[in-house]
């Protein structure tokens, strides 16, 4: 198959003249840089960051994220440097790439090394999300193309893709990129469900449509009568991966679940989804406790849908969700549809809507006096972000703390000598007071000196266990008993 720029540019929507010719020279540039690699499949390596700039387009991603995406690789895999991309493209772009390639330079050397590249990529996704979409639309590519990599790899990647990427996809609310995801890495992660749950699929698949057709025409026939315009019904299959998640909670039982396939109803306005809803209720009966206003009360990541679970009356039950057109761009695209919207004009709602979670974002969970990488792996995957801030040393090191953290608990995160003789602290280049509450972001330089001790005093100061403990310790050592004791024995 060749790549043509043009397969890229017809997915872009509103195409203006200077977004058509930087996707033209981000095309060219990369296709130049890449010349005669190749990947594992005997592909041009070319083709990789085509389609992931293709994957950009098609969630909606503007420009210049897509040409960031062209050119993702190049400075990592080819000779092209940091000054001569700006050169070229300005120094936007070259923040986009030079985020995505940092989250990439440190790559496959054990979980230690990994786990650290996957707290500076959190880091600076918060930063900016467009880095974000860009290493999600290059996982994706790269997780569709699992079949050329070594097996005991293709497992390691996709446990990967489905605990890390998958949900950050789900945060982001790209409903279509995190099914693509999963559905991809279910394969290699756990091939023996997989085949099951196809199986399964398979042999419930039919019946299931069969009944969802009967009430289809039904539904489209009513909506006209009811002179409800620009309406879209049609309908989707759940995705395997998520169907077996399902499964698991229902005792592997396919009977009690009724959203393999479920009917979807698109309309203009908020006031047509329940019009909508009403109708069908007129017409069929609603199964029990099946009825979820996910308008009035959006889920987590945002998701906005009527759902409703009706008896089709000839012996079938089936799922029909109602929303609005906008609804449906948020919930398939997600923050990229918030892009679009953006451009439009502010759209309030949604955008502090993700700005919540951007901020959990950066307040990523690591065990206090632990440093290990498998904990914190661990921690994300459970809960992705707790209540920490991220403080930088003046070199640039990260030391992330509870939040509520104060100079005291950097001084002793960094080395316990450093704790122990705590004098002043600059923080983002300003005299400030020890019990200063830190901030995501701020730059904090402790200045020590030797004759400098802890007091009871820091105990009011110290939030982490770490820095108590240290303090606790020094006063013990150091009050008038022990030097009396001390100075008994010897
Ligand atoms: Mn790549």
């Amino acid at each position: 198959m060749k790549r043509e720029v043009e397969e890229i540019l017809s997915l872009v929507k509103n195409l203006k003249k200077e977004d058509v010719d930087i996707i033209n020279r981000a095309y060219a540039f990369a296709k130049k840089a890449h010349e005669g690699q190749l990947r594992k499949s005997g592909e041009p390596y070319f083709n990789h960051v085509f389609e992931t700039a293709k994957n950009l387009a098609e969630l909606g991603m503007k420009a210049k994220t897509i040409s960031a995406g062209i050119l993702h690789d190049v400075i990592e895999d080819t000779g092209v440097t940091e000054e001569e991309l700006e050169k070229e493209f300005g120094p936007e772009i070259v923040s986009l790439v030079n985020g995505v390639t940092k989250l990439g330079t440190v790559r496959y050397k054990g979980i230690e090394r990994k786990v650290e590249n996957l707290r500076k990529f959190f880091v600076s996704m918060a930063e900016d999300l467009r880095v974000l979409t860009i290493k999600l639309a290059d996982r994706l590519h790269n997780i569709e193309t699992l079949k050329y990599v070594r097996p005991d790899k293709q497992k390691r990647i996709a446990l990967e893709t489905l605990e890390i990427y998958a949900p950050l996809a789900d945060r982001l609310s790209m409903g279509r990129l995190k099914g693509r995801l999963e559905d991809a890495a279910f394969q290699y992660a756990y091939p023996k469900e997989y085949e099951e749950v196809k199986q399964l699929l398979m042999e419930k698949k039919d019946a299931k449509e069969k009944y969802l057709i009967e009430v289809k025409d039904v539904v489209i026939k009513k909506i006209k009568e009811a002179h409800i315009k620009n309406t879209i019904v049609d309908y989707r299959q759940k995705h395997l991966y998520s169907l077996w998640r399902k499964l698991q909670k229902y005792n592997m039982d396919i009977g009690k679940i009724y959203d393999i396939i479920a009917l979807r109803v698109m309309v203009d306005t908020v006031a047509d989804c329940y019009h909508v809803l009403g109708i069908i209720h007129g017409e069929w009966t609603p199964v029990p406790n099946r009825i979820k206003d996910y308008i009035a009360m959006p889920k987590a990541n945002g998701y906005q849908s009527l759902h409703t679970t009706i008896f089709t009356g000839t012996g079938g039950i089936v799922e029909i969700q109602i929303r609005t057109h906008e609804m449906h761009q948020n919930a398939e695209n997600g923050i990229a549809a918030h892009f679009i919207y953006k451009e439009k004009g502010p759209e309030k709602k949604v955008a502090t809507k993700h700005l919540e979670w951007v901020n959990q974002l950066r307040e990523v969970n690591q065990n206090e006096e632990e440093h290990k990488p498998e904990e914190f792996l661990k921690n994300i995957k459970m809960n992705f972000f707790k209540d920490r801030v991220f403080i930088f040393t003046p070199k640039g090191d990260i030391i992330d703390l509870p939040e509520g953290s104060s100079p005291i608990d950097f001084g002793y995160a960094i080395h316990t000598d450093v704790g122990n003789h705590i004098q002043g602290v600059r923080i983002n280049g300003k005299n400030s007071s020890l019990g200063t509450k830190l901030k995501t972001h701020d730059i904090v330089e402790i200045q020590t000196n030797k004759n400098t001790n802890p007091s009871s005093k820091w105990l009011d100061y110290a939030k982490t266990t770490l820095a108590r403990r240290e303090i606790n310790n020094y006063l013990k050592n150091h009050s008038l008993l022990s030097k009396f004791l001390s100075f008994g024995k010897s």
